[in-house]
């Protein structure tokens, strides 16, 4: 898949025109002011690759914040720290419901349908956190983080944590339902709290695409899990990475992907790239609109989809 690939450069620039020209871009996440406020009109983008200099372009070096990305780090700690069993607390099928929703935790008893949804996360946070404090799991993330980006700048923004914390009813019903059947192992505003934490893990597209690097699976990157579980990870980021909206984004895009409700999306060209995108309007899956239709332009550019060409 690598050889003869265009300059990606130019590409990227033409696409942050593209998207720079778009007067339809979704609308911003509003419930709460830290994302309310940030201005609809950025768009950045980020290809990371193995031992090559990151490529970007426009507003790629304006930090974010990653939200729902941060699924993808939490989900590699808790898989190196239970490996399989974790699979007894969450499932791995797509869940065709929104990231927030009740219904089908009330209908499958408590047990998540992934760990990309909320109440999937909520659990896999849970058992990172079973044994430690919260403020030991976050360590343990953001160095996971900052090792696999190689950038010890990235932090996590303690306002957009407070304010989750303030507006998180849904997430704390989840939490309470999940403890209701024994699916919760710490006190729910421990857990919580470190969740909201997690998710407001602040980067730019430049560093998120580096820190994706750790998926890819190729001399050079960073080796931070197994081939194995690099595999498995971007087989839930295929099939559950964006919710109810995962099948289209596998059709336009045909590759493992996270989205944030933040407007950040990585994803992964295994073998290749790990590509960060930022656009904070969101279409009507919480998804980055502007963000999905970069990569889809992107991929049918380059010929990365994992699908085949277009
Ligand atoms: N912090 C958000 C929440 O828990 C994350 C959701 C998202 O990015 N989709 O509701």
């Amino acid at each position: 898949m690598a050889e003869a690939l265009p300059p990606l450069q130019p590409v990227l620039d033409e696409i942050t025109e593209i998207a720079r020209a778009s007067d339809d871009r979704g609308k911003v996440a509003d419930y709460i002011p830290e994302l309310a406020d940030v201005d609809l009109n950025q768009f950045g983008i980020a290809i990371a690759r193995p031992g090559l200099p990151t490529v970007m372009a426009g507003d790629a070096q304006v930090p974010f914040s990653i939200q729902s990305v941060s699924k993808v780090f939490m989900l590699a700690l808790a898989l190196g720290k239970l490996g399989d069993r974790l699979w007894s607390r969450v499932g791995r099928e797509p869940s065709g419901h929104s990231f927030d929703s009740m219904l089908l935790l009330e209908l499958e008893k408590g047990y998540p349908r992934n760990p990309f949804i909320n109440a999937g996360a909520i659990v896999t946070t849970d058992a990172v956190l079973q044994g430690s404090s919260p403020r030991e799991t976050l360590g343990a993330l953001l160095r996971f983080i900052r090792a696999a980006a190689g950038d010890e700048a990235i932090h996590i923004n303690d306002r957009v944590a407070r304010s989750e914390i303030a507006t998180g009813h849904r997430n704390f019903a989840l939490a309470h339902y999940l403890l209701s059947h024994g699916n919760l192992k710490n006190p729910p505003e421990l857990s919580l709290g470190t969740y909201f934490h997690q998710c407001a893990v602040e980067m730019t597209c430049a560093q998120l695409a580096n820190a994706g690097l750790f998926l890819v699976g190729a001399p050079g990157a960073p080796r931070l899990v197994s081939r194995a579980r690099i595999r498995r990870i971007n087989a839930l980021m295929m099939t559950c990475g964006h919710y109810d909206g995962s099948g289209d984004y596998a059709f336009r895009v045909g590759l493992p992907g996270k989205s944030g409700v933040g407007g950040g999306i990585l994803s992964i060209v295994p073998g290749v790239a790990a590509i960060a995108v930022w656009s904070p309007g969101l279409n009507h899956y919480g998804n980055s609109k502007l963000g999905t239709e970069a990569m889809e332009r992107l991929t049918t550019r380059i010929g990365w989809s994992v699908f085949g060409p277009a």
